[in-house]
């Protein structure tokens, strides 16, 4: 029998339907459906100041565990500090901002099918609601290729100060191996800090034992002494080679779709939380307009933004394909030179033509040749 509880059911209840609710608030209320009793768990989700405007950083403001002003990278024989703010949400500190919602309702349940105003779920029952929206995260696709950001971290308690006082988002100084290699850290306090191994890699595979001790090596050469391991994190984000956006959405249902089910994550850093914030944003702006025009209204963003996209898949194919692995760091290290501007827009998905012939001139770190194989967007199979 059909239960009309909601005015939107989200399947799926990580990263993107929690913006989703947080965004709503009070509008509507809202029943996320997860198969997992808690969605959030593991996870840190970062954001580049610039990849939101004012409005934005606005609402998504008590879902925010820390923020910092500035960032710094490290290369060998190169380090820089970058001005541009940086913040970090949990899964408690999102879970917080949206449990005191008076709206949100939560199933946890396995949803076998979604259409634009219910679920099924996987035991026959049917759940009905204004609009039903897709949220159930990434299923690979012929019409993606993709490679992988792959990571384990550990959030961390020293026996003293680490003494960083904002992120480092790559330390590449270490051995390369598997591809591009760094870590990630993450000082949440003066003692306590998120410390992740992370590869770009061609495979999508994790070694939990090696990368355990790999973090456990790296905290000690920095003089770190661990006194307790508060949790752990992995992740395998896909990164996008190739994108044939029209032949992907013209094999989807007529469904409101958002976050990784509907391919919206920056080709090159694998982030999706900017595209969730614009995702909710449109959202709130539609959703009582009905099923089919919030469907619309999402699928034009994806299509827009899917061809905005073109110049970092490009990027994605340099590092991936005309790069050998062991010297993507120094295609990386090259892009780090460049004037802050240009590095705060191509995080945000809005670099200008500027940009793009800045990155693509000069000596190129890639071989001749291999760069411009890799110039058209063609796949080896054309998608059906
Ligand atoms: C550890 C980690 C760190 C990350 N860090 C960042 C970051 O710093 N910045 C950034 O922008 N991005 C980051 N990402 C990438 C990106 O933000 C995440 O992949 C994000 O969670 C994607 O959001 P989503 O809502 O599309 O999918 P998910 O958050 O993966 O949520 C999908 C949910 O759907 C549920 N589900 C799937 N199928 C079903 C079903 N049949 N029935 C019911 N439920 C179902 C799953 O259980 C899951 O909870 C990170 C990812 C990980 C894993």
């Amino acid at each position: 029998m059909a239960q009309h509880t909601a005015d939107i059911v989200i399947a799926g209840a990580g990263l993107s339907a929690a913006l989703a609710a947080l965004r709503l608030g009070a509008a509507g209320r809202v029943l996320l459906i997860d198969q997992r009793p808690d969605p959030l768990a593991g996870h840190t989700w970062s954001f580049h100041d610039g990849d939101l405007d004012p409005a934005q950083r606005d609402w998504l403001g008590p879902a925010v565990r820390r923020r910092w002003n500035g960032q710094d990278v490290r290369f060998p024989g190169y380090a820089r500090r970058l001005r541009s703010g940086y913040a970090s949400l949990d899964a408690d500190s999102l879970g917080a901002a949206i449990s005191g919602l008076p709206g949100i309702g939560r199933l946890t349940a396995r949803v076998a099918s979604v259409d634009a105003t219910g679920v099924v779920l996987a035991d026959g029952r049917r759940i009905e609601a204004r609009i039903a929206i897709d949220a159930r995260g990434f299923v690979p696709h012929p019409a993606i290729e993709v490679r992988f950001q792959k990571f384990l971290g550990q959030e961390v308690r020293l026996t003293a100060p680490h003494g960083l006082t904002r992120p480092v988002i790559m330390d590449a100084t270490v051995p390369q191996q598997d591809g591009y290699r760094f870590f990630y850290l993450l000082p949440f306090d003066d003692m306590r800090l998120l410390i992740e191994e992370t590869y770009y890699s061609d495979r999508a595979v994790l070694s939990p034992e090696r990368q355990r001790g790999a973090i456990a090596d790296y905290a000690a050469a920095q003089g770190w002494r661990i006194a307790q391991v508060d949790r752990e994190e992995t992740g395998v984000l896909p990164i996008a080679l190739r994108f044939d956006a029209d032949a992907f959405w013209k094999a989807q249902p007529p469904v409101p779709a958002i976050g990784l089910r509907a391919m919206r994550f920056h080709p090159l850093t694998g982030y999706s939380l900017p595209q969730a914030v614009r995702s909710a944003d449109l959202i709130a702006r539609h959703w009582q307009q009905g099923p089919q025009t919030l469907a619309l209204a999402l699928r034009r963003l994806s299509l827009h933004e899917a061809r905005a996209q073109g110049f970092y898949r490009l990027l994605s194919r340099m590092l991936f394909e005309a790069a050998d692995p062991d010297r993507r760091r120094h295609v990386m290290q090259r892009f780090y030179r460049l004037p802050e501007p240009l590095i705060e827009r191509l995080y945000a998905g809005t670099s200008t033509l500027a940009d793009k012939a800045r990155i693509l001139t000069g000596r190129p770190p890639v071989p001749v040749g291999r760069a411009l194989r890799c110039l058209p967007e063609t796949f080896k199979v054309k998608p059906a």
